[in-house]
Order: structure tokens, then C-alpha cells, then sequence
């Protein structure tokens, strides 16, 4: 991660972002939304500042919103989740991803198995934790995972299989029979499921099933998800993590000593959102869809063949129809000349399998329509 010189390396959102930034381009790389989240949400936050909610909120996150938690998961998929043991409140996704891995994890005799392409920040915290990474091949257009496939990898040195359901970048939302052939070799392994589902309200005419609702797999599992995608506040950094006690204890002992707490004002804030009526939940997933739509159809209009994306924020396009041969130059050269940024696939896969991804590129839909409509009118340039 430290480079031989001292330098970091920056990650390829923040470099995309001061692309787009620098050349005027529409910014569909970075996932983040352009719009405010639920005004009853940004009220809570400012009600929660007036009342003087500023200090260090407990430990585990703040009552309030951990009781949001527990009900949400009731209220959505029938799970029984204790308030008082079974979540911690994260400074995000991130947090949560970053103190499970150095929790339960030691060293390279450890493997880390990973759905590839994968957020960026997995990767890091698999080589941060010094386990070894292994990787299960997600590939175009479908991307889903080939269940022997997965079963090759997965042994008992396995510690965690690292879920992303909906998958950040591909979109793909995973099967049933991916989801259960990943609880049986994890019980056959003696391995622990952590599952990000930081999408899970943005899935467009299929179900999300969370895989800790599947037979045998509570006991096992690390559910995590995050305020930022469901209610358009990715700033604010408030997540959480939710699974038996026992495995909660040791992410917490690593959690206090990497932020202790965050976000006391928007803990409760986060609650109040995820208290608000089913017409929210569904309501953002049908607009999320109709975006996808337009980002999809200026796509195809400009000579891309694009995957299906059944969740997320994300749509992947293949460029060779363009000419291109290596997305990440395409990125940087003939796509920010005509106005939009996108961020290469290769940017989420290791070294050895760049080949498989060369010409495919994400681009974010979580944009306003008239946002879309216009990256689309520049995209037709390129046809
Ligand atoms: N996991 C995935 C799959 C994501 O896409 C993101 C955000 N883009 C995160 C985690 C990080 O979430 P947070 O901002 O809540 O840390
Ligand atoms: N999760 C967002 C994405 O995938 C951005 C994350 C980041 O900037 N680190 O685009």
C-alpha cells in the first residue's frame, strides 16, 4: 500500500474525481448521489446538534439507533437481532469491513476468500489484516460466481468468505444457489460469512435475500450495511455490523481502538430514516431503476454492450466495441474528451487476472435524470 518511495497511493475515486474535477467531464465514476437525502433525515441531524448531542456517543453506537437497527432487520427480513449484544454502530461500511478482517484474522496461514472484481477497500484490508487473499472470479455479463468454481477455493485454512450482495461494481445480485452453496462450504470449512450489503435496498424487480437469513448461516455470519446509500448521506459515515454476540465482541475489541465512536448527531438521524415507511424503501429503489434505465440506453446508444444490472448503483460497459483495448487508458483519454468519467474494472482486481476485465468500465447511475440525459447526449460522441 506504501510505495517503495514513501508515497501513497490514492485510490482510483479520488483520482477519477479530481479527473472529472480538472476537465469539466460528468463525474459517473465516484458512487455518490447529487441529490439530498430524506428532509426528515437532514432534519433529525440538525434537531440532534441544537439539543447538544455532541459529545462521544457510547461505544457500541447510540440506543436509539441501534433499536433501528434490530427493527429494520425485523421489519424487512424476519431477523431476530438483540440491540444490547448483536450490532455495533462503524464510521461507515468501511469501518466495519476494516475491524471484522483485522478481528478475525492472523496471519498469512489465514485466507480471505473474495468475489473479484471487489470494492477496493477489501484488498486493502485482506493485506493491512496479512491474511492471504484468495479470489472467485465474477464474469461478464452475468457475474455470478461458478459454484464449483467457489468450491475450489474455499478449504480450511478459509477463515471468511467476503459477500458483496448487491456487488459493488458489477451490479450483480446473487442467486439463491450462490447464496446457499456459500453458507454450506462455510459450515463445511468452519468459516465466518461477512456480508456487505450496503445496497440492499437498491435491487430492481428481484428480491435482496440477506444471507444471514438463510438455515445455518446466522450463526456465522457479519451482516453489514451503511446510512450513505439508503438515504443519499454518504458523508456522514454512519454504519453498522450485526451477528451473534460472540463474533461481535472481537470486532469490537478492534473497532474502539481504530475510532472508538463517530457521528453522534447523526446516529440518531440515520434511526430516524430507517424508521420511515415502505413507500421510502421501494420508492428509491424504482427511481435508482429508471436511472439505470437512462444510463443503460445512452450506453448502448453509443456503441457499449452493458451488463443488466440487477442492484446497486453500478452498470458495467464493454468499450472494445470502441476500439478500446485497455479501459483504463480509454477512461483517462477518449471517454473524459467526450465529458464523462467512468472508472476502469481493472481497478478492482488483482494483478494476475487485469486481462479477463481489460476493456470494461463502471459507471455510476446514482445521478440526476437530467444529469444522465446529459451524459448520454456526450457518449453519443464516441459512437
Ligand atoms: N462497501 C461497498 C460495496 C461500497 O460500495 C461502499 C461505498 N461505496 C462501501 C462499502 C463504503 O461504505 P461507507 O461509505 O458506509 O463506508
Ligand atoms: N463506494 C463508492 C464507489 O464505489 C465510493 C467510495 C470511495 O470513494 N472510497 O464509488
Amino acid at each position: 500500500l506504501l510505495r517503495a518511495d514513501g508515497s501513497v497511493a490514492s485510490t482510483i475515486f479520488a483520482e477519477m474525481t479530481a479527473l472529472a474535477a480538472a476537465t469539466g467531464a460528468i463525474n459517473l465514476g465516484q458512487g455518490f448521489p447529487d441529490e439530498d437525502g430524506p428532509v426528515e433525515v437532514l432534519e433529525a441531524a440538525r434537531e440532534a446538534i441544537s439539543r447538544g448531542a455532541n459529545q462521544y456517543p457510547p461505544g457500541l453506537g447510540v440506543l436509539e439507533l441501534r433499536e433501528a437497527i434490530s427493527e429494520h432487520q425485523r421489519r424487512f427480513y424476519g431477523l431476530e437481532v438483540d440491540p444490547a449484544t448483536e450490532v455495533i454502530v462503524t464510521a461507515g461500511a468501511t469501518e466495519a469491513l476494516a475491524a471484522a478482517l483485522l478481528a478475525l484474522v492472523d496471519g498469512p496461514e489465514d485466507e480471505v476468500v473474495v468475489f473479484e472484481p471487489f470494492y477496493d477497500s477489501y484488498a486493502a484490508c485482506v493485506a493491512l489484516s496479512g491474511a492471504t487473499l484468495r479470489t472467485v472470479p465474477l464474469r461478464w455479463p452475468q457475474f455470478q460466481p461458478d459454484l464449483d468454481e467457489l468450491a475450489a477455493v474455499v478449504n480450511d485454512r478459509t477463515r471468511i468468505i467476503l459477500v458483496n450482495d448487491p456487488h459493488n461494481p458489477t451490479g450483480a445480485v446473487f442467486g439463491r444457489e450462490v447464496l446457499e452453496q456459500i453458507v454450506r462450504l462455510a459450515e463445511r470449512h468452519d468459516a465466518v460469512i461477512l456480508t456487505d450489503e450496503v445496497y440492499e435496498h437498491l435491487t430492481f424487480g428481484v428480491p435482496h435475500t440477506p444471507i444471514a437469513t438463510l438455515p445455518g448461516a446466522w450463526e456465522r455470519t457479519l451482516t453489514i450495511s451503511s446510512g450513505g446509500k439508503t438515504f443519499r448521506t454518504t458523508g456522514w459515515k454512519i454504519g453498522w455490523i450485526t451477528g451473534p454476540a460472540r463474533l461481535l465482541t472481537a470486532v469490537l475489541t478492534v473497532k474502539q481502538y481504530l475510532t472508538y465512536t463517530n457521528g453522534a448527531p447523526l446516529q440518531p438521524a440515520i434511526a430516524v430514516g430507517l424508521r420511515l415507511p415502505d413507500a421510502f424503501f421501494t420508492g428509491i429503489a424504482d427511481d435508482m431503476r429508471i436511472k439505470r434505465d437512462i444510463l443503460g440506453t445512452g450506453l448502448r446508444a453509443a456503441g457499449l454492450a452493458v451488463s443488466e444490472p440487477e442492484g446497486s448503483y453500478f452498470t458495467v460497459a464493454d468499450a472494445a466495441s470502441l476500439g478500446a483495448t485497455e479501459a483504463d487508458a480509454f477512461c483517462r483519454g477518449p471517454l473524459a474528451e467526450a465529458g464523462v468519467v467512468g472508472i476502469p474494472v481493472t481497478a478492482f482486481v488483482t494483478p494476475e487476472r487485469r486481462a479477463e476485465y481489460a476493456t470494461l468500465i463502471r459507471f455510476a447511475a446514482c445521478k440526476r435524470v437530467e444529469v444522465l440525459e446529459e451524459a448520454a447526449t456526450r457518449l453519443a460522441s464516441l459512437a
